[in-house]
């Protein structure tokens, strides 16, 4: 629980920055854009203009962009990935209590665990920053309150193709599927929902970038991600990460004894 709370912290600093840098980012493009309009313009009317003022005026705007572009990347690089075996059902029990706090009290938790569930692998900081974030979009979602159930399952993909999921390999999958009862989304924002900066949010709210770092994560897990969501019923966000074969449940298991040459 700990750990999660710091992990919690570390992605509202996250957002805060990313956010930061996006806001950033958009008062230098009105900038480069309002310098070129105003070129424009002032062309297209006859008007003698001193071109390289505007045009450097832009350019040190569009600088500017690049570098904070730059540090982005080196920030998002710096979250490398450390894939390891994880026990997906242990993992959302040890953040039931940050979901709860974090829904508040007029939405309630409900995890639905297959026990039978496969290990999966892929770096864990990332999964719980993915399932904190999709807790606070749900949170978003109900302002009136509501119900957030989470549930994993063993899925199997027979055929990428026929499931009309191009990149996405036939194979064994552990699903967590993440449902709220609440506004919903229609459909042009189910399209753009996994795009980074699309929000829906007042500015300062949303950074647009929550589903883009879950879609990011999935993908490099060598996964995949889907969103399902009706207007007025709530949405549907189901991760899919593929099964692990690598290691036995119980780490007690003794190592097979090696096989002795017989002379
Ligand atoms: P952010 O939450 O900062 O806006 P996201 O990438 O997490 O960024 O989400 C993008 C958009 O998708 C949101 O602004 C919202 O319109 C929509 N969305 C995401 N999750 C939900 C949800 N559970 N219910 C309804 N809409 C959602």
């Amino acid at each position: 629980a700990e750990e999660s709370l710091r992990q919690s912290q570390k992605m509202e600093a996250v957002g805060q920055l990313t956010g930061g840098i996006a806001h950033d980012f958009n008062n230098l493009l009105t900038g480069i854009i309002g310098s070129l309009d105003m070129m424009q313009r002032k062309l297209a009317r006859g008007q003698q203009i001193d071109v390289n003022a505007y045009v450097s005026a832009a350019m040190t705007a569009a600088n500017r962009a690049a570098a904070l572009t730059h540090r982005l990347l080196a920030f998002s690089r710096r979250q490398a990935l450390d894939p390891r075996p994880v026990h997906v059902n242990r993992l959302i029990l040890g953040m039931e209590e940050l979901l709860r706090r974090t829904l508040g009290e007029t939405i309630g938790l409900e995890f639905v665990e297959d026990p039978q569930l496969w290990l999966t692998r892929c770096d864990q900081n990332q999964l719980e920053s993915a399932l904190l974030n999709l807790t606070i979009n749900a949170r978003d979602a109900m302002p009136d309150g509501g119900k957030l159930t989470i549930e994993t399952s063993n899925a199997h993909l027979e055929d990428a193709h026929e499931a009309k999921l191009r990149d996405v390999m036939p194979g064994d999958y552990i699903a967590i599927c993440v449902t709220d009862t609440g506004v919903g989304m229609p459909p042009e924002v189910v399209n753009r929902a996994f795009d980074p900066f699309f929000t829906t949010k007042p500015i300062g709210q949303g950074t647009g970038l929550g589903l883009s770092m879950i879609y990011g994560f999935t993908r490099q897990s060598g996964g995949y991600a889907r969103i399902q969501s009706e207007v007025g019923k709530g949405t549907v966000v189901k991760l899919y990460l593929p099964r692990y074969h690598g290691e036995h449940e119980s780490s007690q298991e003794p190592a097979p004894a090696p096989l002795a040459l017989q002379p």
